[in-house]
This record gives C-alpha cells, sequence and structure tokens, in this order.
C-alpha cells in the first residue's frame, strides 16, 4: 500500500464509496487514514431505561416501531420509534433530518446508543443519538470512534471502511526523524482502534506534534525562501514624510509610527518584505499604507493597493486619493465597473499612475506596471494564495515586491507562536485618540419597538446615522435553502413603513457596482440615515458619522465576523451602540455574551479559539485552506519540543529532501504561511 495511491485502491471501497469520499477531500489513503474520529462514545456507561435521567445517557436496546414522517414546518424529515431494553422496558427516540436511520437497523439485534435524554413536547425522549452495534464495539474498553457524516457515507459507514483496512495500518510508514520507528502507524491505528482513553491521548499526543511539526517547518522555509528572494531597496528619505505627517488633520498614534517605521526599515533592504500588519478595526491601518506608498512614490516606483470589494477600494480611492494627490502623487482606481480601463492601463503600464488602488481587476495579466515595488494587501485573508502570487508576479523580472498585508482579523497570540512565528508582524495596539468604546446590547426581536427603536430616533436625532444588518437579500431563502429571516428589502420596506419621514436604503452583494458606489457615498455623505445591508459593509468601510449598528439574527454570524461587523461604528467621536438582536427562543450564546463584554478584538479572538478550536480561526484567516486537526496551540510544551526539532531537521539542508512525504505534505501548509 502506497499512502499517495487513491483511496479505490483499498480493498472494501467502490468507485462509489470513493467518489462519495473524494467530494469530501478524502482522494487518497493518506486522507483515509486521517480522517480522524470527531469523538468517542463510551458505550461502557450504558444505564438501564428505568433508571435514566434527563441529560446526556447511554442505553442498550433493540429497536422497535420505527416510522419516518416530515413535519411541515421547516421541511424537516423526523425519524421516530422505540428502544426497547433486556428488562423490556421502552423509551421514545427521535431523529431530525436523518432519514437513512430508517434502514439503520435490524429488529432482532442489539445496539447502543448515546444522546440526549430530555423533555419535548410534553414526553421523555431520547434526541437523535448516535448508534452503534454491539457487536463492533470493543468490548473490553466500550469506546467507539464517531465520525464526521460526509454525504452518503455516515460514521458508522466510515468505521466499517476503516475496519475493513484494519491489515494495512502496518503498512504506514513513518514521517518525521525526530520520533521512534512504528509511533506513527500505531498511534493511527489507536485513534481509530481505542483500547482505553490513555491510549486515544497518547496518540493523539503524536498527531498533533506531527502537524505542529509540519506547521512549523513550512512556516520556517518560507522565510528561507523570502530571504533568497531579491527586491528594490526603498531609500528612507524623512523629509518628505514629516511634511505629510504634519499636514494630517490627527497626529498619528504611536502604534501607527511604530509600524511605519518597521515597514520602512524592512523597505530599505535587498530583500521582499513580508509584513503582516496586524490591526483591530478603526486603529487606522488605512494611514500606514498611506504612508508606506508615499515613501515607495518618493523614491520614484510604483504601488497597488488591493482590496477585498470595490465598495472598499472606491473607498481607499477617495481617502488616500486626495491627501497624496497634494503630494504630486497620482493615484488611480481599478475595478470592475472602471470606465476607460484600456487607457488607465497604458498610464500604469507608462508609470504614470504612481498608485493604484483597485480589486481583483487589477489581477489580471493586461496589468501591467512600470516598475512597481510595493503590494498593499487590505483584508489580505480575503484573497487567496494565487490571488496574492498573481500581482507579487507584477513587479520587474527578476525582482519580487515588497509585500504588506493588511488584516483586523486579530490573531490570537498562541497562534501567532506557531504559525506566524517566522512572519514580521507588526501590531496596531492603540486606538486613534477620542474614541469611546462601543456599547454592545443584546436585545430579543419582541422588543424592538419598545427598545430599539426610540434609540433610532434619537441617534438620527443627533444628526447620526445607522446601520442595520441583514442575512438575506430576499425574503424566503439563504444561501439557496429556506429560511424565515427578515431580508435587506423586507426589512428596508418595513422602517419606510415605519419611519415615513427617514430616508432609508438598502445594499447588498447582488447591486450593480455603479449602484452600490452610489448607495455606499450617499451614505458617507449623510445623505441616508438608515442603511439595511447585508455583510457587504463588514470589510472596512468608514464612514465615522455612523453611531448605530442593528445586527438582526446575530445568533447566525461567527464571533470574528461579529466584531467586524461592529467595528463599522465607533469610529468617530460620538458614543456608539451596537444592538444584537435575537429570537429570544433560547438564552444568547457565550459569543454574543463575550461580545456583549468586550470590545477588544485580541480577547475575542482567544475566545473565539477557545470556542471553535483553531482550525476553524485559521480557516476564517485563510479561506479555510488550512485545518488543524487535533493540535492545540495552547499546548506550549508541544509546540517547543516542535520548534526544536525543527531547528534540528532543518540543518540536514538539501538532505531534508530524503524525506519526500513530509516535504510534499508541508507544501499545502507553505502556501498558507507564505505572503508572497
Ligand atoms: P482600519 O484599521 O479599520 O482600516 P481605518 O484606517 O479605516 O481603520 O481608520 C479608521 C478611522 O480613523 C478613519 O476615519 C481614519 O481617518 C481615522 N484615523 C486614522 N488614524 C488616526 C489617528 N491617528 N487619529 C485619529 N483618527 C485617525
Ligand atoms: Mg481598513
Amino acid at each position: 500500500m502506497n499512502l499517495s495511491d487513491p483511496v479505490e485502491t483499498l480493498k472494501g471501497i467502490g468507485p462509489k464509496t470513493a467518489e462519495t469520499l473524494k467530494k469530501a477531500g478524502i482522494k487518497t489513503n493518506r486522507d483515509f487514514f486521517y480522517n480522524l474520529p470527531r469523538d468517542y462514545e463510551n458505550y461502557q456507561k450504558a444505564t438501564s431505561i428505568s433508571e435514566m435521567r434527563p441529560g446526556k445517557v447511554v442505553v442498550k436496546g433493540k429497536i422497535k416501531n420505527l416510522t419516518s414522517r416530515r413535519a411541515r414546518k421547516r421541511n424537516l424529515s423526523i425519524v421516530e420509534g422505540e428502544i426497547v431494553d433486556n428488562a423490556g422496558s421502552s423509551v421514545k427516540v427521535v431523529w431530525f433530518n436523518q432519514s437513512y436511520r430508517m434502514r439503520q437497523f435490524a429488529e432482532d439485534k442489539e445496539y447502543c446508543f448515546s444522546g440526549t435524554y430530555e423533555l419535548k413536547n410534553g414526553r421523555l425522549q431520547i434526541t437523535s443519538p448516535s448508534a452503534a452495534l454491539i457487536s463492533d464495539i470493543d468490548s473490553k474498553s466500550g469506546l467507539t470512534p464517531v465520525y464526521v457524516a460526509h454525504g452518503a457515507v455516515k460514521s458508522g459507514d466510515f468505521k466499517r471502511l476503516i475496519n475493513g483496512s484494519r491489515d494495512k495500518f502496518s503498512e504506514i510508514p513513518d514521517l518525521l526523524p525526530s520520533v521512534a520507528k512504528g509511533v506513527r502507524k500505531e498511534s493511527l491505528f489507536d485513534i481509530h482502534f481505542p483500547t482505553s482513553e490513555a491510549s486515544i491521548k497518547k496518540a493523539r499526543d503524536y498527531l498533533a506534534y506531527e502537524e505542529l511539526f509540519e506547521l512549523i517547518l513550512a512556516s520556517k522555509l518560507n522565510r528561507l525562501e523570502n530571504e533568497k528572494l531579491k527586491a528594490t531597496p526603498i531609500k528612507f528619505e524623512a523629509s518628505k514624510i514629516r511634511e505629510f505627517v504634519g499636514k494630517l488633520p490627527f497626529k498619528l498614534t504611536n502604534a501607527q509610527r511604530r509600524a511605519t517605521w518597521e515597514i520602512f526599515q524592512d523597505m530599505e533592504k535587498d530583500q521582499p518584505m513580508n509584513r503582516l500588519l496586524q490591526g483591530d478595526v478603526g486603529s487606522g491601518k488605512t494611514m500606514v499604507a498611506a504612508l508606506s506608498a508615499l515613501e515607495a512614490v518618493n523614491q520614484g516606483f510604483q504601488v497597488a493597493i488591493l482590496a477585498p470589494t470595490a465598495i472598499l477600494a472606491s473607498q481607499h480611492y477617495e481617502g488616500i486619493g486626495p491627501l497624496l494627490g497634494a503630494f504630486g502623487v497620482k493615484t488611480a482606481l481599478l475595478t470592475g465597473a472602471t470606465k476607460k480601463k484600456p487607457e488607465l492601463k497604458k498610464q500604469i503600464l507608462s508609470g504614470e499612475v504612481n498608485v493604484v488602488i483597485g480589486t481583483h481587476a487589477l489581477l489580471t495579466d493586461d496589468t501591467e506596471f512600470n516598475n512597481l515595488a510595493l503590494v498593499i494587501i487590505d483584508e489580505q485573508h480575503r484573497f487567496g494564495v494565487e490571488q496574492r502570487q498573481k500581482l507579487a508576479l507584477k513587479s520587474p523580472s527578476g525582482l519580487a515586491p515588497h509585500l504588506l498585508a493588511m488584516t483586523a482579523t486579530p490573531i490570537p497570540r498562541s497562534l501567532q507562536l506557531t504559525i506566524f512565528g517566522d512572519l514580521d508582524v507588526s501590531i496596531l495596539d492603540e486606538m486613534p485618540k477620542g474614541r469611546q468604546p462601543i456599547e454592545t446590547k443584546i436585545i430579543k426581536e419582541v422588543d424592538i419597538s419598545d427598545k430599539l427603536y426610540p434609540e433610532i430616533l434619537r441617534t438620527i436625532e443627533n444628526g447620526q446615522q445607522v446601520y442595520w444588518i441583514c442575512k438575506a437579500i430576499d425574503d424566503g431563502t439563504f444561501g439557496g435553502e429556506k429560511a424565515d429571516i427578515t431580508s435587506v428589502k423586507s426589512r428596508c420596506k418595513k422602517l419606510q413603513e415605519l419611519f415615513p419621514k427617514l430616508k432609508i436604503e438598502f445594499l447588498h452583494g447582488k447591486m450593480k457596482p455603479l449602484e452600490k458606489d452610489q448607495v455606499m457615498s450617499d451614505f458617507s455623505e449623510g445623505k441616508i440615515d438608515i442603511l439595511v445591508s447585508t455583510t457587504v459593509v463588514e470589510v472596512g468601510v468608514d464612514v465615522p458619522n455612523a453611531s448605530l449598528m442593528i445586527i438582526e439574527n446575530a445568533e447566525g454570524y461567527g464571533l470574528a465576523q461579529l466584531h467586524q461587523l461592529r467595528g463599522r461604528v465607533g469610529r468617530g467621536t460620538a458614543k456608539s451602540y451596537c444592538f444584537l438582536l435575537t429570537s429570544g427562543e433560547s438564552a444568547p450564546s457565550r459569543r454574543l455574551r463575550e461580545l456583549e463584554k468586550s470590545t477588544d478584538g485580541f480577547h475575542l479572538a482567544e475566545v473565539d479559539l477557545e470556542i471553535r478550536g483553531p482550525g476553524e480561526i485559521y480557516g476564517a484567516l485563510q479561506h479555510g485552506a488550512l485545518d488543524l486537526r487535533i493540535a492545540t496551540l495552547s499546548d506550549t510544551k508541544l509546540i517547543a519540543r516542535a520548534r526544536k526539532d525543527t531547528d534540528e531537521f532543518l540543518k540536514l539542508g538539501p538532505d531534508m529532501l530524503k524525506y519526500k512525504e513530509l516535504m510534499e505534505g508541508i507544501s499545502k501548509y507553505q502556501q498558507i504561511t507564505t505572503l508572497n
């Protein structure tokens, strides 16, 4: 067996199963063995049905009277029946949207169920338990793995497949030079076929170490590779920068000064800068970008600034353009909606335009530069690796541009130590003076007329503006699925009926670029009182006069996204408020409660990491390309060991290539941890 062979080469996996697995990203044998259990059920903790108490329960029994039906509301499929144990006691069991349960059970076989025993609609029942054949459970430990269901391949199916490949584990080769022989295959075996809690722990420790080793090695190799590249040194000249700073309507924060200084020093080198500028929403990253651009243009070079949306690109253009223009810098905007593109592109090629601010439209092959030396990417996590690389290739041949990537998604310190340990990072950890912290409140939808409408009127009477965020554009659907949430359009209509005198407009991603720009600039200029919008305003838009943010269906967003949305207000001197609307059916989640308590993006990022685990956080940062399976980044000892061992490994130099599987494996991580 070869780990890189396609998964259908394993015995028992036919073309149809392979197809389903592939859709779930399980393409090779390696992917197959590394599809780790999401959890374990401990069936040794089984109780008899008569002794059950509400809460999490494990029971053994046979399935009787299984039926299925559809609930009219929300189009739910419901499978229900009874579990009957040896003593003859029975309990109702219900599964939602798991119609395959109808085919799973044989009436005469005994199964073990693990789920929640609770009161629903006046009856006690076990809701959506996992189920395993008694004969499949390791009889000594009582432990059985639970896998994430992938389409037609359910947890039980995967268990059967991995069981069919039991004898193949012995053929799994070692991966890391720093680990004893055989540990890899033993760990993988134990994680799928645990004999005790301790064996799971040991296996996880190895697999976490392996993961960290690869990640850290990738990031170190990137640094080494970046050091081999050549870039144009941009000599620092203080006078013009001083003059520019002197003319700003405000004083730079110390954090902005420090970051700018770090950037100037990087750009003086003949190796490309590869720096991440990290700063919470509203910390003033754009000004740092403007200063860096000015510095490059002063020395005769061109600059490209890439933004993820046309709205944001236009806003940067309107914000930075005039400031730089006063110093003789010619700035141009290049988005999908730009007219006379060919003329503009000629001016870019000739060097007549010094700074180009744009969206993806900037990445096309026919956008050529005269002497591009600095690339600035705003909200860099919104771009894929290929897109970033495309831009990097627009420098004169043989030279890489200096690269400044900006992000408002704060990276928790624990991630910083591992993944970004070898990246140069500048942090804006200080807000511009005069900002007041945003006050956040969770309120139930039923309370909006009492608690929210007066707030809205007060805000508008004070001459300030309001954002109202909705999830869906149209009524009835969201993301292709049925949903009963209020859409942008109907919320806009309702508000207009309620407040006929106010100017209310809506904004969403499916509008034509020109329409979007119009609405956004009207809002910027204060011509609109309430902007009802989808999350298109999430990234970067800056309207300091807006001081009230309302997020409808707040439970439907992640913590980072809510924080980012909230950051649209609190950008001026007025006190700002954020209201998180919930249906009120259940108590607010920890996410919302944390948001109510804190406005510190770094703190919230740590909390998010704790709630969701590192894979998803990093996914949010980087297009979901990386999904840490097990490593917990709070395990500093393991991280320290992996760092030390990678240093040792790097000493091998070109001999590293002998570790073929390892070197191939880390290239996927390398793409993620590089900016250039
Ligand atoms: P972000 O880091 O979220 O991109 P912006 O660059 O959009 O933040 O800045 C937010 C607002 O703060 C803008 O209106 C900007 O003009 C203003 N600003 C930036 N730096 C300062 C400063 N040093 N003092 C006061 N206001 C500032
Ligand atoms: Mg910004």
